[in-house]
């Protein structure tokens, strides 16, 4: 995408029929539109009851227009919202009038972009304007509002003046004759690049927290045939989605479910039973299986309490790849008159609990949340894989510097880099590419 000073609209709310819908409109100029479109234009960001007329002069809708005049608007260029009756054939007519009078359809998220360009956001606030809009829970909500309002990027940006001030401290010592440097200027470099790192790695574990409440974690639950894991599945969900059945092997392939515990998403996938079979279809399920376990951030293995067939079960175990934390499930200890629980044998948590009676269910939940890392912490912001990555880098720049104490050139360099890595989240360093992908996934009108 271009910087560009066409008008450009679209409809802001999205399709079906609602009380209101609204056009959106933003340009360098909108004065001659705004008049041809309302007769006038109107008091900047007043809300100002008007008739929006067709080309032929008759009245399409009645309703609210708000002009908000460059550079004080959501894009920094002239915007000009319609707010009409919330009918699709209504908001089209409006659409093709403002495209009649000189606009061109936006491009998704094409009003933010504007904004981006026109330093009214950076970057982590232009992204977390989609992940506002896509927020599937309270505390995504929260996060992405953080994220929005600059919570994000505002430790971005001292992380790195806090790395532009150190690497001004080190140029400053590298061009002191060595017989004039002093012990607690190195001192001083040691202790701000300990801060630095501190800072980062908390900043890392924000992040990562945010991610979490955007991605969601991938959880496949595994077991021999009628153990009870589809039943698990509707529990965790609260609905049947999966086949519960007697006739082992029913849950022939894989059944995801996404569902949310505390806010934080979680892809459940149901697999089909582990065991040897010479059913193709059967087969072809193991293999799904096999492939989602791999890509898991944690396998859930579910047993019987009776289970008479431990050799079954290590082949289940094996199959699970070994970097994958596990978590085992004794299901069905309503059959033997047992309480919910978890226990610990050999390192490895067992939970106890009943699919079918729903007891156990919260200890579940509660351990999953654990083993998935995710923490109740105050000052979470929504971050991407993107983000993540960025600070990944600079961390390993940064933990890299720690050992260059000692020849000051090679020090400032690592700190030049880790500035580089995470300018690049705000957006300071930002190719057309990534910006063509980040924008491409807004909805139309935003
Ligand atoms: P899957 O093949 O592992 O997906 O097992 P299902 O969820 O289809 O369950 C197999 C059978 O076990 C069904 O008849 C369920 O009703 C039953 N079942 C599942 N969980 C429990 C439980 O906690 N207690 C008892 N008594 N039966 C259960």
């Amino acid at each position: 995408m271009q910087r560009s000073l066409d008008d450009i609209a679209a409809i802001a709310t999205p399709p079906g029929q609602g009380g209101i819908g609204v056009v959106r409109v933003s340009g360098s100029d909108l004065s001659r539109l705004t008049t041809v479109l309302i007769g006038k234009v109107p008091i900047a960001r007043h809300a100002t009851y008007s008739t929006f007329l067709d080309s032929d002069g008759q009245v399409i809708d009645r309703g609210i227009a708000i002009f908000f005049p460059g550079p004080n608007s959501y894009t920094g260029e002239d915007v000009l919202e319609l707010q009409a009756h919330g009918g699709s054939a209504v908001l089209q007519l409006l659409l093709k009038r403002c495209l009649s009078v000189g606009a061109r359809t936006a491009q998704p998220g094409e009003f933010t972009l504007r904004a981006f360009l026109n330093n009214k956001l950076d970057l982590v606030q232009a992204e977390s304007v989609a992940d506002l809009i896509s927020a599937t829970s309270e505390q995504a909500v929260r996060s992405a509002n953080r994220s929005l309002q600059g919570g994000f990027s505002k430790s971005i940006n001292s992380l790195v003046d806090e790395l532009i001030a150190l690497r001004i401290l080190i140029e400053a010592t590298i061009d002191f004759p060595e017989e004039e440097l002093d012990l607690s200027d190195f001192k001083r470099i040691e202790d701000t690049h300990k801060v630095i790192l501190h800072r980062l790695e908390q900043t890392f574990k924000l992040a990562k927290q945010g991610s979490l409440l955007r991605e969601g974690a991938h959880i496949v639950l595994v077991g021999q045939p009628n153990v009870g894991k589809s039943s698990l599945l509707n529990c965790l969900a609260g609905e049947d989605i999966a086949l519960v059945s007697e006739i082992a092997g029913t849950t022939r392939d894989i059944v995801r479910q996404s569902i949310s515990i505390n806010g934080v998403p979680l892809h459940l996938i149901d697999t089909a039973g582990l065991r040897e079979s010479g059913d193709i279809v059967e087969k072809m399920g193991m293999e799904r299986t096999k492939l989602a376990m791999q890509k898991a951030d944690l396998v859930v293995v579910i047993m019987e309490t009776s289970n008479e067939n431990p050799q079954e079960h290590s082949a289940i175990i094996n199959l699970i790849p070994k970097h994958i934390p596990k978590l085992y499930v004794i299901n069905k200890i309503d059959l033997y008159e047992q309480k919910p629980r978890i226990e610990l044998h050999k390192e490895q948590l067992y939970i106890y609990l009943s699919a079918k009676r729903e007891t156990g269910i919260d200890l579940l939940r509660g351990k999953i949340l654990e083993m998935i890392e995710w923490r109740e912490e105050s000052g979470v912001f929504m971050a991407r894989e993107r983000h993540l990555l960025a600070l990944e880098q600079a961390l390993q720049y940064i933990k890299g510097a720690a050992s260059l104490l000692n020849s000051l050139e090679l020090l400032a360099e690592e700190l030049r880099l880790a500035q580089e890595a995470l300018s690049k989240i705000t957006g300071e360093f930002s190719s057309d590419d990534l910006l063509g992908e980040i924008f491409s996934h807004f909805c139309i009108g935003k």
